[in-house]
């Protein structure tokens, strides 16, 4: 197949959007979003894949993953988790120990070059050609991709356009801030329109503002039905973007789900974090037995209190504590996130 054929039928991904997306209107319910994965074909599937590193670190242990078109799926797990070495055997970089993966189609293993053809892939390191401009660096990438000379040049404008960057199109790469960088290594990886898009911690090392540009193109670009799988270690970026979050610790997803779901898992609608001493059996009985509490979690410096709800039960609690003759240092009330979750799942915290 030639890089031209694997355009015309990559068309496909964006045959799948949403009408009242493409019009930004409207945010699709979550009943919506499963209707339509059932009806997406699958873009990534694995099952059973398993990357060890010699002499015994098992980066990823038995994965079993499914994405489907037009998904935002996002990877959220700290550093060590596996993340990279997932996106590393999805594209073809790493080779698997064992197991199965198929990416649009193609075997990872049998058909790396049909993959190779069908993915755009932004790492971490900025692999810009510094001796050319923002528009060159799209235009050869176009043509190493085997697009014809116009298409190619209509290509890196459209990119060019995806990036917000058609104003900084003769700008070479030294000329353009840390954020617009990566934005041209998203514009790059999509001139060959590839059925699925990996970005692999896409956002570390920009500042706030650039992280926020960077949002809403990658909102718009799965607006307009891109595929995109991204890892991350931020737990906003992953509830600002993603439609579906596998969350992964040690090699191994151990929750998965859309933002709301996995926050709903948590069963409590409010956490509490007291940092109090000392922590003492009767405390953690006379928390228990207050209405509305559902569980207490011990965390370093005191203790997590997941309740049903907010509502007085802030002051109940304080004074329960103070009743004891206990020392309270620090109070913090929050509704359940991805990182409650993470919490809830492995005892630390993402960014430990
Ligand atoms: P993440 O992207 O979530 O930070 P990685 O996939 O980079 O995680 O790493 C997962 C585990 O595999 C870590 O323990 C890491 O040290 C290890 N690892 C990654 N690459 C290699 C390598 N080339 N050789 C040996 N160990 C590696």
């Amino acid at each position: 197949m030639s890089a031209n054929q694997g355009i015309a039928s990559e068309a496909a991904p964006a045959a799948g959007r949403r009408p009242e997306d493409v019009a930004g209107q409207q945010l699709e319910s979550s009943v919506a979003v499963a209707e339509r994965r059932q009806s997406a074909p699958c873009v990534i599937s694995t099952r059973g894949l398993v990357k060890r590193y010699p002499p015994d670190t098992l980066a990823v242990d038995g994965l079993d993953l499914e994405v489907c078109g037009g998904e935002f799926f996002g990877l959220l797990g700290p550093n060590g988790a596996g993340k990279t070495t997932t996106i590393g055997m999805l594209t073809t970089r790493i080779i698997p120990t064992s197991g199965e993966a198929a990416v649009a189609g193609f075997d990872v293993r049998k058909h790396s070059v049909d993959v190779k053809r069908m993915i755009g892939l932004v790492t971490q390191d900025n692999t810009l050609d510094r001796r050319l401009t923002a528009w060159e660096n799209l235009y050869y990438h176009g043509r190493y991709f085997g697009l014809s000379r116009p298409v190619a040049r209509d290509e890196a404008e459209r990119a060019l356009r995806l990036v917000r960057l058609e104003d900084r199109a003769r700008f070479f790469v030294d000329q353009l801030s840390g954020g617009m960088q990566q934005r041209l290594l998203i514009g790059r990886s999509l001139v060959h329109r590839p059925a699925v898009l990996f970005l692999d911690e896409p956002t570390a090392g920009i500042d706030p503002q650039g992280r926020l540009a960077l949002w809403e193109i990658l909102q718009g670009l799965h607006r307009e039905g891109q595929t995109i799988l991204l890892t991350t270690h931020y737990m906003e970026e992953a509830e600002e973007l993603c439609e579906r979050v596998a969350v992964m610790d040690h090699g191994r997803i151990l929750a998965m789900g859309s933002p709301d779901e996995l926050r709903r898992s948590v069963g409590a609608e409010t956490v509490l974090n007291l940092q109090f001493e000392p922590v003492t059996h009767e405390v953690m009985a006379a928390l228990e037995a207050l209405p509305g509490v559902r569980g207490l979690e011990s965390c370093s410096g005191g203790l997590r209190v997941y309740a049903d709800g907010d509502h007085g039960l802030l002051p109940r609690v304080v004074q329960t504590i103070l009743a004891d003759g206990v020392t309270l240092r620090d109070v913090s009330v929050r509704t359940p996130t991805l990182e409650t979750v993470f919490i809830k799942l492995t005892g630390r915290e993402l960014r430990e």
